[in-house]
């Protein structure tokens, strides 16, 4: 791990990694995706994991945020529950654009019962036309005196209808486009905020549709001034992308865990398929793609906390990390043959919760053009668009 780590990283990881172990391996998954979502929140809190989350001055650990951080404790959650990995992912997501843009009565406000696992928090980009890009938002924020007055639509977001606070994007100057975007901090229990659907998706996760019909939002609620919207987003998804990488490392770790044991275990033609050359080199393969997206990975984070511009490599680290993990986990399920389909094994859960890292946060596709436009620009490359 060094020497990307220091020993603080280090001792986050052995504690993280131990209370998985005992607490999180074995866990069957629970047909109340919402209820098991409230939980892990609360005991991901009272172990302390949460409040890395949040600066220190706001009920955090740390005086500044560590991507480190939270990289280690998304790898080592994810090795064993995609839903503990989602739950502290989004208290993460739903809290950085207040750690990065909230005054600080905001901060003071929201942050502490997020820390705390008290407050559970989502964050609200995407809707039904507006999906990788951002600009074309349609809901609208109008200003009336002293509030803005919300209306539009919002799917796929992770925790509606169990968040106690949304950070919404809306658009305050529909001319502008992407630069007319703002931010504001929602309540959950705010009556214009309307749960319409929850989706159900093919890996446990709490998420739906939301609606806002004439939702009224105190002007004190607004992130940073109107039209910082996008960059906040932008900002944010940035800082998260190689948490997502971080979380396709715990799936690949746990892929590649559960293909040792059972080519080890299962014998066939007379010995245990790990004789075989054709699944040894299977195994070396995924281990050397888990190797490199790791480096990838704890590379982009360590950039990000020496305040380096990580934008390119945040996106490397995603987009390397999540499709090499889809092929770790979907090598795992080969090398188990028929047991790897079966409904509730390990690698077959994996298969499904690994799916969904190549989408969020900005696709794979869209992370090419992230990478690429960054190398065109340090060219002085003219673009469109
Ligand atoms: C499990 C899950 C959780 C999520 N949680 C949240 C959340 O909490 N909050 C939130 O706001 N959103 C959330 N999302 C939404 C997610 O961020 C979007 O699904 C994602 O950004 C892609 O948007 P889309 O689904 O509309 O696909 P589209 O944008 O319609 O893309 C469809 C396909 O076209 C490709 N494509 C699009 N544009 C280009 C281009 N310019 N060049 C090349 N290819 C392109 C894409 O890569 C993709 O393959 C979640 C999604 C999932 C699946």
């Amino acid at each position: 791990m060094l020497p990307y780590f220091d020993q603080d990283h280090l001792a986050l990881q052995s504690r993280v990694r131990a209370w998985v172990d005992k607490h999180l391996l074995n866990r069957a998954e629970e047909a109340d995706v919402e209820a098991a979502a409230r939980r892990l929140v609360k005991e991901l809190a009272r172990e302390g994991f949460v409040a890395y989350v949040t600066p220190k001055r706001f009920g955090g650990v740390r005086e500044t945020i560590q991507s480190r951080d939270w990289c280690v404790l998304r790898e080592e959650l994810a090795r064993g529950s995609a839903l503990a990995d989602t739950m502290l992912g989004m208290q993460a997501l739903g809290s950085y654009p207040i750690t990065l843009a909230g005054t600080d009565d905001q901060k003071q406000r929201y942050l502490p019962p997020v820390a705390r696992g008290e407050a559970i928090a989502a964050f609200a980009v995407t809707e039904p036309e507006a999906g990788s890009d951002i600009s074309a938002i349609q809901t609208r924020a109008v200003k009336r005196g002293k509030e803005y007055c919300l209306n539009g639509i919002k799917r796929f977001i992770s925790n509606a209808g169990i968040a106690h606070i949304y950070v919404v994007f809306a658009s305050t100057d529909p001319g502008k486009k992407a630069k007319g975007l703002s931010a504001f901090v929602v309540e959950g229990d705010n009556p214009g905020l309307v749960l319409k659907e929850k989706t159900r998706v093919i890996s446990p996760h709490p998420i739906g549709v939301i609606a806002f019909e004439d939702c009224i939002v105190p002007e004190s609620n607004r992130l940073g001034q109107e039209g910082d919207g996008i960059k906040i987003a932008l900002d944010t998804l940035d800082t998260l992308r190689c948490t997502v990488a971080a979380a396709a490392l715990g799936f690949g770790q746990r892929a590649l865990e559960e293909a040792l044991r059972h080519s080890q275990k299962r014998r066939q033609f007379g010995q245990e398929l790990a004789q075989f050359q054709g699944i040894q080199f299977k195994l070396a393969d995924m281990a050397t793609e888990l190797e490199a997206a790791r480096l990838l990975v704890y590379h982009a984070a360590w950039s990000h906390d020496r305040g380096e511009d990580f934008k390119r490599q945040s996106s490397m680290a995603k987009l390397y990390a999540t499709e090499a993990a889809q092929q770790i986990v979907d090598q795992a399920v080969q090398i188990h043959g028929g047991i790897g389909v079966v409904v509730e094994t390990p690698v077959a859960r994996l298969y499904n919760d690994v799916r969904a890292l190549r989408i969020y946060e900005g696709t794979s596709e869209i992370q090419k053009l992230v990478i690429a436009r960054s190398l065109l620009n340090s060219l002085g490359v003219k673009r469109e668009g």
